[in-house]
């Protein structure tokens, strides 16, 4: 999924717990993983990615992405969140960890996150190795999903 969209449920699940950001780390990383599951057709672009068929568009998406991400927690954060700054910082790292972790490994080879790497993608891939869908419709199937969990925050 998107970065912005793991970010947005992170902080979303987070602003429930507002006295809680150990809570908010674990379920924000939770939701990393079970939103996942859902296909949203980014399959075919890892695989292009490792192939080398098309690092740069991949490259490129991913900072697209990541810039978002970065704009969309700097509108949160002016948004004023009174006590449940530190939760929702919580929710959005938990939310994305599993992706920076995946990213560091791609590019550092750490073999010590292969474990990681592979858990992530179990989940990844569980339904989306068989049934993933094209990427325009992943992508307009994201952005209303993120609309609708950009309506639920704050
Ligand atoms: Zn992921």
């Amino acid at each position: 999924m998107f970065i912005t969209t793991h970010a947005v449920l992170g902080a979303l699940i987070a602003q429930h717990l507002p006295n809680n950001p150990f809570a908010a780390l674990v379920l924000g990383v939770a939701s990393h993983f079970v939103s996942d599951i859902i296909p949203h057709g980014d399959t075919k672009i890892y695989k292009n990615y490792l192939s080398g068929k098309s690092v740069k568009s991949s490259v490129a998406y991913v900072t697209i992405d990541g810039i978002l991400t970065t704009l969309f927690v700097l509108f949160l954060f002016n948004l004023g969140l009174g006590d449940a700054r530190l939760a929702i910082t919580m929710g959005i790292v938990g939310g994305v960890l599993p992706d920076l972790l995946v990213g560091i490994y791609e590019v550092f080879h750490i073999k010590s996150l292969s474990w990681f790497h592979r858990l992530h993608f179990f989940f990844h891939n569980m339904i989306s190795e068989q049934y993933d869908m094209t990427f325009a419709s992943g992508f307009a199937m994201q952005v209303m999903f993120l609309s609708g969990l950009l309506s639920l925050l704050v």
